[in-house]
């Protein structure tokens, strides 16, 4: 029994355990050295609280910091926040089309910048224009990593050492350190504020034109709303200013809704055909918003302006990678038969998802959630869901899902709750959910793995 420091053994004779020995066949002898080191210093402060091991339990000790050395860091989870694009777990799920595209390129050598017909040097936009062109109406069009990158590429190829005319309604933030102004200033260009924040007039960028003018920008207000007293330039006025100043309009339109047709929620949100044929000379948008693909920055619009942002020598630093591309040329392709997306696209699956069915979903789970959480009450209820991701900020989506509250409200709840979210997400798959009102919520939205689900939950243990 190891009940004082110095019976701790040295690190070279667990390494000599049998079940240390294994170990280091499976997974070499540095990573262990140095596990077998890190469970000795933690053993050591552990003896001073006056705890005792012995070297069974030593070396389940190590097993378990390698395990967790191991353990792929990036993991899959279940979103049950009811934010079905989550930013922070990853934005849009992927149609199974997308992942044998990326599957079929990531294995084997491809055509990225292969042109097969003439054996030259090919070009890694050309595999999703004609597809972008067909699809948006826009001339030509090039992919980078984000649409952060397509709009600081956009700034920087136009306008460097020149002005940016922006309605100071429309200088947002994102989110983290994504600040228009900021985007501006970094691309190398001088932002003009024009107009107010809530009221902004085509005269405001009439007066505002002058000879260092590059460019007129319009940028979604992605995730807020400013109501009352509010006026703003539309993109067909913004074109026309910027047509009688020679300068180009672009237009920075965040999620980049291909088409609304099929959905309600999406009726209000301008189209990029229609952001193009109101005039915009290029418009940017993130490929992994309510398009539902992978990562990427998608810009659009004329030739002779997409071919300046191809000659930036910045284009080399954003551009994205072959598997992006893949995906993103198997996503496009959904588009093109818009009634089908509904089925085929998770984002819209998720966002068309049937009332009556979440609620059914919802009556078989509680009984097994019930099962694993004694302290608790779990009942079903209605919750409201959001797209996320800065698309539709204030539209809310009827949902349904689980609340879960502590029975003993009396004492610490907050604490209570604060361990069930631990526990939940301590689950072989994760689970994150939302906590609100003095409640845990998992909204069952996104929910298409139930079975999984239901075998996950488990192995739910609520300290
Ligand atoms: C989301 C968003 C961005 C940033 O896009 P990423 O693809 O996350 O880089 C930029 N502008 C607007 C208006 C947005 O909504």
């Amino acid at each position: 029994m190891i009940n004082e420091p110095h019976k701790i053994p040295a690190v070279s004779n667990l390494l000599s355990l049998a079940d240390t020995s294994i170990l280091i066949e499976q997974h070499g002898l540095k990573l262990v050295t140095i596990c077998a080191q890190k469970v000795l210093s933690d053993v050591r402060k552990r003896i001073g609280e006056g705890i005792s091991v012995d070297n069974d339990a030593l070396s389940e000790m190590i097993q378990d910091e390698v395990s967790r050395f191991t353990q792929p860091s990036l993991r899959r989870v279940f979103n049950l926040t009811g934010v079905i694009l989550h930013t922070n777990l990853g934005r849009a799920q992927l149609p199974e089309s997308a992942l044998k595209a990326i599957i079929n390129v990531a294995k084997d050598p491809t055509n990225l910048e292969f042109d097969l017909h003439t054996g030259k040097r090919g070009d890694r936009h050309e595999h999703t224009q004609e597809l972008l062109c067909y699809l948006t109406g826009a001339e030509a069009s090039i992919i980078v990593n984000n649409n952060a990158a397509a709009v600081l590429l956009t700034l920087n190829s136009l306008a460097k050492r020149k002005e940016v005319l922006i309605s100071r309604g429309e200088l947002v933030e994102i989110g983290g350190s994504y600040r228009m102004p900021d985007i501006i200033v970094n691309a190398g260009c001088k932002l003009l504020e024009v107009g107010t924040t809530n009221c902004t007039n085509e005269a405001d960028f009439q007066r505002a034109l002058g000879p260092k003018t590059a460019i007129l920008m319009k940028v979604h207000p992605s995730n807020f709303e400013v109501r009352g007293f509010t006026r703003s330039v539309s993109n067909s006025s913004m074109a026309r200013i910027a047509k009688s100043a020679n300068v180009p309009f672009v237009t920075d339109l965040g999620s980049g809704l291909l088409t609304s047709s099929d959905n309600n929620c999406l009726q209000d949100e301008m189209t990029v055909v229609e952001v193009l044929r109101a005039g915009a000379d290029l418009a940017t948008f993130s490929g992994d918003k309510l398009l539902g693909g992978p990562q990427a920055g998608i810009i659009v619009g004329r030739t002779d302006l997409i071919k300046k942002l191809k000659r930036n020598p910045m284009m080399r630093a954003l551009r994205p990678d072959k598997m992006t591309i893949a995906a993103l040329e198997a996503v496009l392709k959904l588009h093109t038969n818009p009634k089908q997306l509904r089925k085929n696209l998770p984002t819209m699956r998720f966002m068309s998802r049937d009332f009556s069915e979440l609620k059914s979903a919802a009556a078989r789970i509680a009984p097994e959630l019930r099962r694993h959480c004694n302290e608790f009450c779990v009942t079903e209820s209605f919750t409201q869901s959001q797209v996320g991701s800065g698309a539709l900020p204030t539209q809310k989506i009827d949902s349904f899902g689980l609340k879960i509250t502590p029975i003993d409200t009396k004492n610490k709840s907050s604490k209570k709750l604060t361990s069930l979210a631990y526990a939940f997400r301590n689950l072989p798959i994760p689970v994150v959910g939302r906590i609100s009102a003095d409640a845990m919520w998992l909204d069952l939205r996104c929910l298409e793995d139930e079975p999984g689900f239901v075998k996950n939950i488990k192995s739910l243990q609520i300290k």
